[in-house]
C-alpha cells in the first residue's frame, strides 16, 4: 500500500496538518513515537492561543486538537521513525521497529526537544532533583528549594509556576537582562518568592543520590560559589528533532528544515512544519497555521 501522506508527529503542527489533510480526504495517518500533543503537553497554561484569553492547559488543548484530527478519519498511530529513504517518486519510512511504510509525500511535524547544560551531576541526577519539565516534577518540590536555569520565555514562565509549589526560586541567567517577553518578566521580577541570580552559569549539580546544591561562576566577578538547592530545572533552549531526516533535506546548522513558504523542504515530497522548521517565532499558533500549509501543499502538489 502506498500511502499520500505521512505526517510525522503528533504535536500542533501535526495535528493541525492531520485535521487539514483529513478534510480533504489525503489517504494517510499520523505517525507519533510517545502519546500526542509534543511540548505543549508539559506546558502548565498557555493564554496566547486565539479564543482562549483565560488560558488553556497545555494537556487540555491537545486533548482537543487530538479529538478535532480524529474527527476528519485522520487515525494516530505508534511508531518512530529511524530513517526515510526515496525510493523513485516514492519515500519509504523505515521505523525504528523494523516496519516500513511508503508513501507519496511526508510531512515532518516532529518538533523539538530541549537542551541540555552538559555539566558533571546533570546526567547523573536527571530524575533524582535535575529535571526539564516543570509541569511533570514541579509538585515534588513542595516547600523546597529551586533552580531554574535559563532567561527565555520558558525558563520565566516556569519558574513563575515553580512558586506554587516551592518555598523559593532562584532564576539563574548567564546574562543580566532576560530574554522572555516583558508581560512574563514583569509577573516574575513581582514574585516574591522568586530570586534572579545574574551573569552566572551552573558549573556543576552536586548530590549524591539527590540534587544537593549548584556551583555557580559568576562571570564578571569569577567568583565560584555554591548555593544549596533541592532541585534544577533546565530551560536554555531546544534543537530540533531531526536526526533521522539530516543529509535529506537542507537544514541550518543547528538542525532546523530549511523550507519554502509552502513548507516544502529541498526534497520533493518532503515538507516541514512546526519548531522543527526554521523559522522566526516558536508558537503552537505559527506550528498550527505551518501544519495547515504543509497539508494544503501537499493535496495540491498530490493533484
Ligand atoms: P530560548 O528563547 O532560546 O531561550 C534560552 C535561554 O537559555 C536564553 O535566555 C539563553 O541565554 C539561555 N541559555 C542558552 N544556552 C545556555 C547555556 N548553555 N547555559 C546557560 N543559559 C543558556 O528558549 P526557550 O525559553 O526554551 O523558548 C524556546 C521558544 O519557545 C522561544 O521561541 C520562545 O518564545 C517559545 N516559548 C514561548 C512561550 C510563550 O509564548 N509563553 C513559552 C515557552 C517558550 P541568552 O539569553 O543569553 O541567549
Amino acid at each position: 500500500m502506498i500511502y499520500d501522506v505521512i505526517i510525522i508527529g503528533a504535536g500542533p503542527a501535526g495535528l493541525a496538518a492531520a485535521i487539514y489533510a483529513g478534510r480533504a480526504q489525503v489517504n494517510g495517518f499520523v505517525l507519533e513515537k510517545m502519546s500526542p500533543g509534543g511540548q505543549v503537553l508539559i506546558t502548565d497554561f498557555v493564554e496566547n492561543y486565539p479564543g482562549f484569553f483565560e488560558g488553556i492547559s497545555g494537556f487540555e488543548l491537545v486533548e482537543k486538537f487530538t479529538e478535532h484530527a480524529k474527527k476528519f478519519g485522520m487515525a494516530i498511530e505508534n511508531g518512530e521513525v529511524g530513517s526515510i529513504e526515496p525510493v523513485g517518486e516514492n519515500l519509504n519510512i523505515h521505523l525504528t521497529d523494523g516496519k516500513t511504510i511508503t508513501t507519496k509525500t511526508v510531512i515532518v511535524a516532529t518538533g523539538a526537544t530541549h537542551k541540555k547544560l552538559g555539566v558533571k551531576g546533570e546526567q547523573e541526577l536527571t530524575g533524582r532533583g535535575v529535571s526539564y519539565c516543570a509541569t511533570c516534577d514541579g509538585p515534588f518540590f513542595r516547600d523546597q528549594v529551586v533552580a531554574v536555569v535559563g532567561g527565555g520565555d520558558s525558563a520565566v514562565q516556569e519558574a513563575i509556576f515553580m512558586t506554587k509549589f516551592a518555598k523559593k526560586v532562584y532564576l539563574i541567567h548567564r546574562r543580566d537582562e532576560l530574554r522572555a517577553i516583558k508581560i512574563l518578566q514583569e509577573r516574575a521580577f513581582s514574585n516574591d518568592k522568586i530570586e534572579f541570580i545574574w551573569n552566572s552559569t551552573v558549573e556543576e549539580i552536586i548530590g549524591k543520590d539527590q540534587v544537593e546544591g549548584i556551583k555557580l561562576l559568576n562571570k564578571v566577578s569569577g567568583e565560584i560559589s555554591t548555593l544549596k538547592v533541592d532541585g534544577v530545572f533546565i530551560f536554555i533552549g531546544i534543537e530540533p528533532t531531526t536526526q533521522f531526516i539530516r543529509g535529506l533535506v537542507d537544514t541550518d546548522e543547528r538542525g532546523f528544515i530549511k523550507t519554502d513558504e509552502w513548507m516544502r523542504s529541498s526534497r520533493q515530497g518532503i515538507y516541514a512544519a512546526g519548531d522543527c522548521r526554521k523559522k522566526p517565532l516558536l508558537q503552537i499558533v505559527t506550528a498550527v497555521a505551518e501544519g495547515a500549509t504543509a497539508a494544503f501543499a501537499v493535496e495540491h502538489d498530490l493533484e
